[in-house]
């Protein structure tokens, strides 16, 4: 029995296969799946796929990645705003995809989005997913089925 507990399932590559990979997933052995936003652009995408398919679970958050090209007041309340709209969702586990990156974008800005949320996921006592710092080879299961 596995949990993939991060992953990008909502993510285009996906798009024309996605219930083919979760069937696939679940053949072997695979019971659960996490997939973390990375922007607002996405959440109402993640909460979806938990509707749309068993098992599924989400979180909700800001990676540092797209930091850059965010407001952060905006997009915080953004995120609060979803999160509000979630928080009973019975598949809604917290807050993620979040963190610093020292290998690209500004780290005070970073920084800046990562308390924000932090302090987010402690208001409504979330637990968080936390992308560790430097980690540029992260994999995803699910992207080599
Ligand atoms: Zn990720």
């Amino acid at each position: 029995m596995w949990i993939d507990t991060h992953n990008h399932f909502d993510f285009p590559v996906f798009a024309n296969s996605r219930a083919k990979d979760w069937q696939y997933a679940q053949s072997i052995g695979v019971v659960a799946q996490f997939v973390m936003a990375v922007s607002p652009h996405n959440f109402n995408k993640v909460s979806k796929l938990a509707d749309d398919f068993a098992n599924v679970y989400f979180a909700l958050g800001i990676h540092p990645m797209f930091t850059a090209d965010l407001d952060k007041t905006t997009a915080v309340k953004q995120l609060q705003m979803a999160i509000e709209a979630n928080r009973l969702h019975p598949r809604f586990i917290g807050i993620g995809e979040i963190g610093l990156d020292g290998t690209l974008g500004k780290m005070q800005v970073q920084t800046d989005f990562f308390c924000a949320q932090l302090k987010l996921a402690k208001d409504y006592d979330l637990a968080d997913e936390v992308l560790p710092m430097h980690l540029t080879a992260r994999t995803n299961k699910l992207n080599t089925i």
